[in-house]
This record gives structure tokens, C-alpha cells and sequence, in this order.
């Protein structure tokens, strides 16, 4: 199974991703996680991205492309995965294609998860005081003004891949703003496990 999760920054994805990993044993490759990686091992690519990461902007697409690509040809991909946080622009969805044609591999499903804006920033701030709480150490990114940006480069940036996906066939769109364990149940019937 190879699927995609689409929705702004704070939408769940990342909680989602995760739930769907366990339940099919199938690795969830987050882009973002894979960047602070490698920023905190301060690889060539880490160097160049945390700047850029760090305001909330996007990282550039030849960057990410290679990164996910690359991660695709690991053993642990062979029977599927699940991309959280890529493709996030137009042409990142083209090179997606492109990779996934020259591997010979298709997309079961693009599942988008919607969300009220409103309740984005407010969400953000949760996960901050829960990381606090449990004494976690608080994301770069996540601050207001970088959140601010990151929902801008969402709007502009990120958006548009409904249509893509729409226009493919491939999307699927599920209530994010249910509770948790309701968005899972969403998820795992587009997916056809239960
Ligand atoms: P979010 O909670 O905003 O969804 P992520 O952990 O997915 O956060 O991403 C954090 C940051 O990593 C982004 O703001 C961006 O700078 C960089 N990043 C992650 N994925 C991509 C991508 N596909 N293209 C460009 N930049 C990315």
C-alpha cells in the first residue's frame, strides 16, 4: 500500500501516519522528520535546510525529491509507505509521479485531511505545552511566526495538490476535525482495512 497524507501543518497527519504505519507495518516517511535528521546530524543537507526550516518556509523541491526518492529504494519500502509532509508543491507531485513510474510502483490513495484554519494555530499551541509538560523539546518552527509562515506556504504552495489529486482520481478527502480515533476510522475505511 502506498499512500499519501495531505492537510495543513497541525491537521494530524503525523498521529494519523503513525496509527496507519502500525496497522500495516509499513514505514511512514515524513519529510520533515527526515530534514531534522539531518539537520541535527548536520549533514551537507541539513546545514541548508535549517535556515529555511526554521522560518517555516519550504525547503527547495530538488532537496526533498532526492531525499524521498533515495528513502523509496530502501528494503523496508518494498511493501509500501506512507508519505507525510510530501509531496507539498505541484512540481514535488510531478517528480513524484516521475519516480514512481520509473520504479514501476502506483498510489493506492491521496488522503487529504481537512481542517478550520481557526483551529490550526490553536492546535499548534497544545502540542507546544504538551511537549513542555512531558519535557520534550519544542520544535524551532513552532512559534507564531513561523507557524504564520508555514500556513502561508501551505495556502499558496500546498493547496493546489487537492486538484492535482483530484484530477487523478487518486484523493480522498476525510474530516480531520473529528476526534482522533474517528479520523483513524475515516482513514482505515478509504483504505479498505477493516
Ligand atoms: P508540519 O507540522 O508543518 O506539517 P513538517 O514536520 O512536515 O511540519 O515539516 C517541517 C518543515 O520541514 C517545513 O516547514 C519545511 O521547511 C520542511 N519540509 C518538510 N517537508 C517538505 C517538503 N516536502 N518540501 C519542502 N520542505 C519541506
Amino acid at each position: 500500500m502506498r499512500v499519501i497524507f495531505l492537510g495543513p501543518p497541525g491537521a494530524g497527519k503525523g498521529t494519523q501516519a503513525k496509527r496507519i504505519m502500525d496497522a500495516c507495518a509499513i514505514p511512514q516517511l515524513s519529510t520533515g522528520d527526515m530534514l531534522r535528521s539531518a539537520v541535527a546530524a548536520k549533514t551537507a543537507v541539513g546545514v541548508r535546510a535549517k535556515e529555511v526550516m526554521d522560518s517555516g518556509a519550504l525547503v527547495s523541491d530538488d532537496i526533498v525529491n532526492q531525499i524521498v526518492s533515495d528513502r523509496i529504494d530502501m528494503d523496508d519500502c518494498k511493501s509500501g509507505f506512507i508519505l507525510d509532509g510530501f509531496p507539498r508543491t505541484v512540481p514535488q507531485a510531478e517528480a513524484l509521479t516521475n519516480i514512481l513510474r520509473e520504479k514501476g510502483l502506483d498510489l493506492t490513495a491521496v488522503i487529504e485531511l481537512r481542517v478550520d484554519e481557526d483551529a490550526l494555530v490553536e492546535r499548534m499551541r497544545s502540542r507546544v505545552a504538551e511537549t513542555i509538560a512531558n519535557g520534550g523539546v519544542v520544535r524551532s518552527d513552532d512559534n507564531p511566526e513561523a507557524f504564520r509562515t508555514r500556513l502561508h506556504e501551505y495556502r499558496e504552495k500546498t493547496a493546489p495538490l487537492s486538484e492535482y489529486y483530484a484530477k487523478t482520481g487518486e484523493l480522498k478527502t476525510v474530516d480531520g476535525m473529528a476526534d482522533m480515533d474517528a479520523v483513524t476510522a475515516s482513514i482505515r475505511k478509504v483504505l479498505r482495512l477493516d
